[in-house]
């Protein structure tokens, strides 16, 4: 099964991926992981794309569709993968369908996930994530145990670098520009899922087993 998780920054596409993937055994392939994780290591695409991603912008497409491409030629992508945070804009979807046509693959569904545009500044602003194991909290909805420290290392919560006000309205611009256009264009493919993203995570998940769940 091949998968893109569409939606705005914070509506919960890091969470459900991580659900699906596991579930329906696909590799998790985040572009906004891959660029997280080259940033902390300080590596030359790291350098470049904290550039970018500090200020909520894109990284430029040419690096990201050939960091994409470069994954999805590897071995665990053969029978499937979900694909989160890519393609962004039409551009990048353009080159990912180019790339696996000539693959003769194509994408299975496109879940478009939809949060109210408050609900999702109220989500980021308030997300603080462990460095060290990667799960996610919220100050008011889903707090730690105790303030401020990883419920399952122990480690300092932080909060992302581009969780701040300023980079938090810029990615939601982004978002209404750049990536919102790809629900048509992957509606006219007759592939887009759309999926009410405002319920509690458990409902949203089980929204998207219905539209897929045959395919297990
Ligand atoms: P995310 O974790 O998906 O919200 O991504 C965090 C940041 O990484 C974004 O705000 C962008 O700066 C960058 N990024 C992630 N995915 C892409 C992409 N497909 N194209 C360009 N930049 C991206």
């Amino acid at each position: 099964m091949r998968v893109i998780l569409l939606g705005p920054p914070g509506a919960g596409k890091g969470t459900q991926a991580e659900r699906i993937t596991k579930d329906y055994e696909i590799p998790h392939i985040s572009t906004g992981d891959i660029f997280r994780y080259n940033i902390k290591n300080n590596t030359e695409l790291g350098k470049l794309a904290k550039q970018y991603t500090e200020k909520g912008l894109l990284v430029p497409d040419d690096v990201t569709n050939k960091i994409v491409e470069d994954r999805l030629s590897k071995d665990d992508c053969k029978d499937g993968f979900l694909l989160d945070g890519y393609p962004r804009n039409v551009v990048q979807a353009e080159s990912l369908g180019k790339y696996l046509e000539n693959k003769g693959l194509k994408i299975d569904h496109v879940l478009n996930i939809i949060v109210d545009r408050d609900e999702l500044v109220k989500r980021l602003s308030g997300r603080r994530v462990c460095p060290s194991c990667g799960a996610t909290y919220h100050i008011v909805t889903k707090p730690p145990k105790v303030e401020g420290i990883c419920d399952h290392c122990g480690e300092k919560l932080i909060q992302r670098t581009d969780d701040n006000i300023e980079s938090v309205l810029k990615r939601l611009e982004v978002y209404e520009d750049e990536t919102k256009p790809l629900v048509e264009y992957y509606g006219k493919l007759n592939l887009i899922r759309n999926i009410d993203g405002n319920k509690p995570v458990n409902e949203v998940y089980k929204e998207i087993q219905a539209l897929i769940g045959d395919e297990v």
